[in-house]
């Protein structure tokens, strides 16, 4: 064993990828291997480095013994390897999670371990469904219970009388189906049957749902509503303030299953906006950026830019600005090159991308399209000016043609291609053909027809969803295709996207 093997026993939180704490994420950046549970969010996985080894460990119900000694026998062996290890878990480690069992194989073994304690299920999942395990008024006691174990056999290792009396708010892990047995106990040694209760199947994620009633009403309730594992049960006083302090569930788009379109690189801003209101995001790219430049046409482009033969360098994508200004980085220079030529963009997006190199625009105009632009630069391009206009293929001619209509020299540089993904997200395709999405939002032209192409031209699994359009130029791309674009944001910005989705769903305030 080297120096630094060692394995971390890491909790992934309840499943909201938020949940992970800054040290859980950190060992998962650092690891060489990750071996994970089916309750940890895969999403989390985002965090390892490329080469890691993930190794999948969500155990058969029936094979559980012989799964647990492999899983320890595989931490012992990939440690022995030299080789940093996260062991992730759903929740915490030590909760209910055999992490503790984990623990003394490794110690067994000889193999140093840490531990980093996760948020657990058993008081996140309540609190995401508006229940505080604890209160002044009504609960100064809480207590986390299998409810694996079956409470009717003869020697049960729960206290039942002590619970029932003992603890004002009770936790029930595992084994929903136990709940006729769990009420029947505890109201058999005397808790009231009117005693409010609570289930919470998938706790924290956007497919989070809630089951209220009683003591005597709980198990049915549960069963009437197929709720399944994973779920935890809250009994107590505290669970009746749900009605009021309900939160994560009352978000304008919870329950809303969303598909994001655009390149995968750019999806997560999209994506965590969208979450931040409650929905459920699926990413499908329909773009892949493809770089194409004439070189030898760049590099004319850049000796003019140096001798500031250009008035005015307009931008009308983030990708056009990275891409730009890696090409000048690639001829040995930097944003100096702009020199004295102005520089415009075609909205926020655009305007952040030039800024996070550092430069500042000169003009962004108050409608993000082309003809805002144009109308933006107004007095403002010279007749006689020559103005560069790096872009991607097949971009639209407003711009260029009301520039010359005005006696701008226009020059366009072509950077990119947006096309087709070489690889579709099979998941995400799967879930569109399933119908199970409800909302399809739009960012670009590119991004609608892209679309259509990856479905072969097929519309049925389109026309089941409400189509969102990022601007007025994609939501005729949308209708071009043969498609209704049920939202247009007014705002054409990415969270004007979403604040056009949260006015639809017209559900309160935006959070
Ligand atoms: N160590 C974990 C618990 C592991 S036992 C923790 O601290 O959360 C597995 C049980 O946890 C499940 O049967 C279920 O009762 C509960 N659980 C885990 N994730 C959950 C979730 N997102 N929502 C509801 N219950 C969950």
């Amino acid at each position: 064993m080297n120096d630094h093997a060692i394995v971390s026993l890491v909790g992934a939180g309840p499943g909201d990828p938020g949940l992970i704490t800054v040290a859980g994420a950190a060992c998962i950046g650092a690891a060489d291997v990750i071996i994970y549970d089916r309750l940890a969010n895969p999403a989390l996985l985002r965090h390892a480095r490329p080469e890691a080894e993930l190794i999948y460990a969500g155990k058969l119900p029936d094979r559980h013994t012989l799964a647990q000694e492999q899983i320890n026998a595989l931490l012992v062996a990939r440690a022995r390897d030299g080789k940093r290890v996260v062991r992730l878990k759903g929740g915490d480690p030590f909760v209910f999670g055999r992490g503790g069992e984990e623990a003394e194989a490794l110690r067994a073994a000889g193999v140093p371990f840490e531990i980093v304690p996760g948020v657990t299920s058993a008081i996140a999942a309540p609190a995401y469904a508006g229940i505080p395990v604890t209160h002044r008024a009504l609960a100064s006691s809480f207590a986390v219970v299998t409810g694996h174990e079956d409470p009717g056999k003869e020697s049960s290792s729960i206290d039942w009388p002590y619970l029932a009396r003992g603890v004002d708010t009770l936790v029930f892990l595992m084994g929903v189906g136990m709940l006729d047995e769990i009420a029947r106990q505890l109201v058999s040694h005397g808790r009231p049957e009117a005693t409010p209760a609570a289930v919470i199947e998938w706790g924290t994620l956007p497919r989070q749902r809630t089951v209220a009633g009683t003591l005597a009403t709980i198990a049915a309730e549960a069963r009437r509503a197929g709720v399944g594992s994973p779920a935890v049960t809250v009994v107590g006083e505290v669970a009746r303030l749900r009605d009021e302090l309900r939160w994560f569930d009352r978000r304008p788009l919870f329950g809303k299953r969303v598909l994001v379109t655009r390149t995968r690189q750019q999806a997560s801003e999209l994506a965590q906006a969208l979450a931040r209101q409650g929905a459920e995001t699926i990413e499908l790219p329909t773009i892949e950026i493809v770089p194409r430049v004439d070189a030898a046409r760049l590099a004319h482009v850049i000796t003019d830019l140096r001798t500031s033969a250009y008035g005015w360098c307009i931008f009308t994508s983030q990708n056009a600005v990275d891409l730009f200004i890696a090409h000048l980085r690639e001829a040995g220079l930097d944003v100096r090159a702009f020199g004295r030529s102005r520089l415009a963009a075609i909205g926020p997006g655009t305007q952040a991308a030039l800024a996070r190199h550092g430069l500042r625009c000169d003009v962004v105009p108050s409608t993000y399209v082309a003809e805002g632009l144009l109308d933006a630069l107004r007095g403002r391009v010279l007749r006689g000016q020559r103005v560069l206009l790096p872009r991607a293929e097949g971009a639209r001619d407003t711009l260029p043609e009301g520039l010359t209509a005005r006696g701008a020299a226009v020059e366009e540089l072509t950077l990119y291609r947006a096309d087709l993904p070489a690889q579709p997200d099979a998941e995400g395709l799967r879930s569109l053909r399933a119908g199970e999405i409800d909302i399809l939002t739009f960012a670009s032209s590119s991004s609608v027809r892209n679309l259509v192409r990856m479905l072969d031209g097929d519309l049925a699994p389109l026309r089941r969803a409400l189509v969102a359009a990022i601007g007025p130029v994609t939501a005729s791309a949308v209708r071009e295709c043969g498609l209704m674009p049920g939202i247009v944001a007014e705002t054409y910005t990415i969270e004007g996207l979403v604040q056009a989705l949260v006015k639809a769903a017209g559900n309160g305030p935006a959070v």
